[in-house]
């Protein structure tokens, strides 16, 4: 069974691996790997965010992919080192509509049996000292983060390690059972994941409607530097209203994320959503001022038009949809990779992939 998979983002590396694993020969074709969303991912994985509050059908994929992290890591991890930390997220709140939304989270966490425990602005302190003082806090102890570069570095490491081609070759157009590259060059397969992120429908030669729109949903994100590192646990924090994430890494990184707009396909990187992002982040870290300037990005997040994946068989036969992952992607790679490699090998899929059929939007 030779597959192709086109797009080599986090879902497609993930797919593809998954598809070695199970004996798949497989293609990954992308004239850039990992260099878009998910090489701009700042990589969170909390258990849930509020999104998910009246979406229960992907909070169980969110679960689903939750509980798969830690063995798909170690599997990975005999490749290479992938990031992955799970030592807890800290929720912090810096204002009475803060400690609102977090009572509300609690309930919601405790009601789906994901830990958490309530911090006094002391216990904040500690755990986070760099931390302008806060009203409160929420730790839950078995959420974290990954590093989406090192992730995607190690899929390929792992594709590559398996016996799959990745070619560095974009994908103009399907024709019957095959790509066609863009120096018109053509590529077989028995099946085809497309998994080129908000670019998936802009392949063409498939019937109207077979590929939903998938539009691009704008991320400016910092990195910052210091040595050590200046926070210790991966945090949210909620300072008037608006949602901020501090990601550390073991390196000295942090990862402070992140704009949202809708703006084409515009990736270019602004002064104005860095300075608001500094702004803000001052406001959680005082100190934040002094770090290391490393990286400012932009990344297009791929929006389908319910705002949820597409995962699974199109309306043509052999063409199988991983994409529309939105703000969650990288959270959501293991399922997904799961759930689209049952069907390439014909056995059941997680349960809590059917939901998100790219059928429903036929
Ligand atoms: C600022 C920001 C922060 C984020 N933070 C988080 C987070 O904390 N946690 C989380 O889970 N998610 C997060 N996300 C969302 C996450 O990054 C995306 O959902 C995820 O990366 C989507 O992965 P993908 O593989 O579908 O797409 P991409 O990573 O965009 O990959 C698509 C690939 O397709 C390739 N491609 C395009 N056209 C073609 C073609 N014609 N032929 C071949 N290849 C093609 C591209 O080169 C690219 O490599 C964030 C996104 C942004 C922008």
């Amino acid at each position: 069974m030779n597959t192709v998979v086109v797009g080599a983002g986090v879902i497609g590396l993930a797919t593809a691996w998954e598809a070695l694993r199970r004996g798949l020969t497989v293609t990954v074709l992308d004239p850039a790997p990992a260099s878009k969303a998910s090489h701009v991912s700042a990589g969170m994985l909390p258990a849930v965010n509020e999104q998910l509050y009246d979406q229960p059908e992907l909070l169980r994929l969110c679960l689903d992919s939750r509980a798969r992290y830690p063995s798909f890591v170690a599997a990975l991890e005999e490749f290479a080192p992938a990031g992955f930390r799970r030592d807890g997220v800290l929720d912090a709140a810096f204002d009475e509509e803060g400690l609102r939304a977090l009572a509300r989270q609690r309930a919601f966490q405790e009601a789906h049996g994901i830990r958490t425990e309530r911090l006094s602005p002391e216990d904040c302190a500690k755990l986070q000292p760099a931390f302008a003082p806060t009203v409160g806090g929420l730790f839950s102890p078995d959420e974290g983060a990954v590093d989406p570069r090192a992730l995607t570095s190690a899929l390929l490491t792992a594709v590559e390690a398996l016996g799959g081609t990745v070619l560095h070759r974009a994908v103009a157009r399907v024709d019957d059972h095959a790509v066609v590259l863009d120096d018109t060059s053509r590529v077989p397969f028995d099946r085809l994941v497309l998994a080129a992120g908000c670019w998936t429908h802009r392949i063409a030669g498939l019937p109207a409607g077979a590929v939903p729109e998938i539009r691009p949903v704008k991320g400016e994100i910092l990195r910052l530097h210091s040595d050590p590192p200046l926070l210790d646990v991966t945090a949210r924090a909620l300072v008037r209203g608006s949602s901020l994430y501090l990601v550390p890494r073991l390196d000295g990184e942090l990862v402070v994320g992140a704009t949202y707009q809708e703006r084409g396909y515009d990736e270019t990187v602004t002064a104005d959503a860095t300075r608001s992002l500094l702004t803000r982040a001052a406001e959680v870290i005082p100190g934040v001022g002094a770090l290391r300037f490393a990286e400012v990005s932009a990344g297009l997040r791929p929006g389908s038009p319910d705002d949820l994946p597409l995962i699974g068989p199109t309306a043509v036969p052999d063409v199988y949809l991983a994409a529309g992952h939105f703000r969650m992607g990288v959270q959501l790679a293991p399922v997904t990779a799961a759930a689209v490699v049952a069907h390439l090998t014909d056995t059941a899929p997680p349960e809590a992939a059917a939901p998100f059929t790219p059928r429903r939007l036929a």
